[in-house]
């Protein structure tokens, strides 16, 4: 199939134009845990990565390989692997790729597990040093020799930080580092990490790919551009079975995924396929509500601080204007003194109060109290979390109700 044809396209006729089972338009959802093979050849070379096919779903399944597919033509990359969840994704990378010898330079204003794991991957003996990502120099200041892998995300969450992603790209490249960035945030819809010379790309399908709220996924591309064949970590038993290009994600596959089982069920593939075909209509006008929203916030003298890219105060506006297509659906808010911000949360009717983000609906949540809570008032402040701010996931509601509920919320 061509891959020339524009984004929603590609996702509409990706599973009718690969290879169909009965004229279905959508992949079927296929159940089957293990594949039964007439000529145990078959079998042999699947297990010896010699010929593409299915052998125990775990690694593996027609249903999850087709949203793979999807997820590596919106990411112009080489190829996907598809998790259980984002956080899947991001710890079988990790453990897949790095070694107790290395050293990992991560932003300091990344999702709140992400941090969590980072920070129990230290407590097993890992050397990670958190960067204000937001600047590359902080980054090249703490590159060293057994420096492996660079991990950035796109828009940071709650406070929508966005890191130098093309200055670090030009650093990785220069230094031969792995670059991976979490795209979650952005989505592929508004931004392609490939662009700025990542090498792996993460993406929760939970969030904006899914869409719906209503299954996990997380998924690793591989855009091409690393090479794997001077990666001192790859298991030697694969250079002699797989090109150079695919080291990296056999290693993955074999090591993250099949290894610690965060495999993606076909069901929850299926519904993830489905939800991504709306992606870009979803986006387009969550991003709209978003940058309405955050205007009238910003204009609102019970609101003290709006965080938005789109907003011209936003200390990374030009860079969010040139890297991504549009400012996102996230955003968050700091209320007035006088206001509390529980009360003002359970004023609001239509917005729910809920965690998650991406969801068609619009979300709320107290950062400090909840999903930050872990953390400790310290490290929030260090952070640049306030304690009284509210993160929004703007959902595809019409505006003029968005607005009537938060001027209820503010007013009443
Ligand atoms: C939600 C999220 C994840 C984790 O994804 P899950 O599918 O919930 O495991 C990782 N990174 C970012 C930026 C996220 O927002």
């Amino acid at each position: 199939m061509t891959t020339k044809r524009g984004f929603t396209t590609t996702l509409l006729h990706a599973d009718r134009l690969g290879k169909p089972e009965h004229g279905s338009l959508h992949k079927p959802i296929h159940t089957s845990v293990t594949y039964g093979h007439e000529d145990v050849q078959d079998l042999v070379d699947i297990f010896q990565n010699k010929k593409k096919g299915y052998a125990y779903s775990r690694q593996g399944n027609p249903t999850v390989t087709a949203l793979e597919y999807k997820v590596t033509q919106m990411e112009k990359g080489l190829s996907s692997i598809a998790f259980s969840t984002g956080m899947a994704a991001i710890s079988a990378t990790i453990m897949a790729l790095i070694k107790h010898t290395d050293h990992i330079v991560a932003s300091s204003f990344l999702f709140g597990n992400s941090r969590s794991i980072f920070q129990t991957y230290i407590d097993l003996g890992l050397d990670i040093t958190f960067v204000d990502a937001t600047d590359v120099e902080n980054v090249r200041a703490e590159i060293k020799e057994n420096t492996k892998l660079v991990f950035v995300e796109t828009i940071a969450n709650p406070a929508t930080q966005i890191a130098d992603l093309e200055g670090i790209g030009a650093l990785c490249s220069e230094k031969g580092i792995l670059y991976v960035v979490d795209n979650t945030m952005t989505s592929p819809y508004l931004f392609n990490p490939v662009d700025v010379k990542a090498g792996l790309v993460i993406n929760s399908l939970t969030k904006y790919i899914g869409g719906h709220g209503n299954a996990l996924g997380g998924s690793v591309t591989d855009t091409g551009l690393f090479d794997w064949s001077i990666y001192p970590n790859i298991f030697p038993g694969f250079k002699t079975q797989v090109k150079p290009e695919a080291l990296g994600m056999t290693q993955i596959r074999k090591k993250g995924l099949r290894d610690a089982g965060g495999t993606l069920s076909p069901e929850a593939a299926h519904s993830l396929s489905v939800g991504a075909e709306t992606l870009a209509l979803r986006l387009e006008r969550a991003c709209n509500n978003a940058l309405a929203l955050a205007t009238y916030f910003e204009n609102h003298p019970k609101i003290k601080k709006v965080f938005y890219p789109g907003l011209e105060s936003h200390p990374q506006h030009e860079r969010a204007g040139k890297l991504f297509a549009k400012f996102g659906g996230l955003m968050s808010i700091e209320l007035d003194d006088s206001i509390d911000c529980l009360a003002f949360l359970n004023k609001l009717q239509l917005v729910v109060k809920s965690s998650n983000l991406g969801d068609t609906r619009t979300l709320a949540i107290p950062v400090a109290q909840t999903i930050f809570f872990e953390l400790g008032a310290e490290r929030r402040a260090e952070m640049g979390i306030p304690e009284s701010m509210i993160r929004l996931s703007v959902g595809i509601e019409d505006l003029d109700d968005l607005v009537e509920d938060f001027k209820a919320a503010l007013e009443g």
